[in-house]
């Protein structure tokens, strides 16, 4: 089986629902829809429902949601306020558990609610700069693998994807070297395949400062099936052009 991509943008706390809206109509112009690539964008709340349904290549997520269904959680937002306007949660991501102190069952809850509602979470896992000087890479991810999949079972597991986001890579311009992101890649690729089975062919995307200069190398990693791009994905240009790194790879 070839390899398939998902390539998405992650665009934090950046753009009003007028720039989402004019992105996404850009963008729409600068690649083709092909098979074996997906696209999403996860934009801020206050963007999703102007941005949904603009362009069907473009799948949509969210960057966060609360577990419950409803109740007095003031400022958040439920999986049933996200249904029909996103495909993809992101859960766990560095900037949550870090300035939000999010826990590793925190993420959980948050990712077991997402595939209740039919959502497909991608779980962010990665070490710190002074966890990877200490040999503790591994063990690091494995541990927020282990909690934060905690009690996804069954055909669950097909619904899943994993981002490998090593922090210290996270909007600083230091990308991992692709033999570095390969690395831990082929170890969450053998973790997976242990609990859901080899052929769940679960994706798991590389993230911290892909831009259009690595992008292709990176893709081109054996383990590496896409890519979460932050401060690149924020300009049609150069998200565009990871895109095309996909493309490229894929032949297309
Ligand atoms: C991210 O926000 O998930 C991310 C990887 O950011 P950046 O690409 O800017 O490092």
């Amino acid at each position: 089986m070839g390899k398939e991509f998902l390539i998405a943008g992650n665009w934090k706390m950046y753009k009003t629902p007028d720039e989402s809206r004019q992105f996404i109509e850009a963008l729409a112009g600068t690649f083709p829809e092909t098979a074996g690539l997906t696209v999403a964008v996860f934009p801020p709340f206050t963007s999703l429902a102007v941005v949904r349904c603009l362009d069907r290549k473009i799948r949509i997520g969210a960057q966060n949601m609360f577990p419950e269904d409803a109740g007095a959680y003031t400022g958040e937002v439920s999986p049933l306020m996200l249904r029909g306007l996103v495909d993809f949660v992101l859960v766990g991501h560095s900037e949550r558990r870090q300035v939000f102190h999010e826990s590793d069952d925190d993420v959980n809850r948050k990712l077991l609610a997402a595939l209740r509602h039919g959502f497909l979470p991608i779980l962010c896992v990665g070490e710190t700069l002074p966890e990877r000087e200490a040999g503790q890479t591994l063990s690091k991810v494995e541990g927020q693998l282990r909690l934060g999949l905690a009690g996804v079972a069954g055909d669950a597991w097909a619904n899943v994807t994993v981002a490998y986001e090593p922090i210290w890579a996270i909007g600083t311009g230091r990308n991992a070297t692709p033999a570095q992101a390969q690395e831990v890649h082929r170890f969450i690729g053998g973790w997976l395949a242990e609990r859901a089975g080899a052929g769940a062919a679960i994706q798991v995307l590389y993230g911290g400062s892909v831009k259009p200069e690595n992008s292709l190398e990176l893709l081109s990693q054996e383990d590496i099936s896409g890519v979460l791009v932050g401060g690149a994905s924020l300009k049609v240009e150069s998200f565009s052009a990871i895109i095309h790194s996909g493309l490229k790879l894929l032949g297309a």
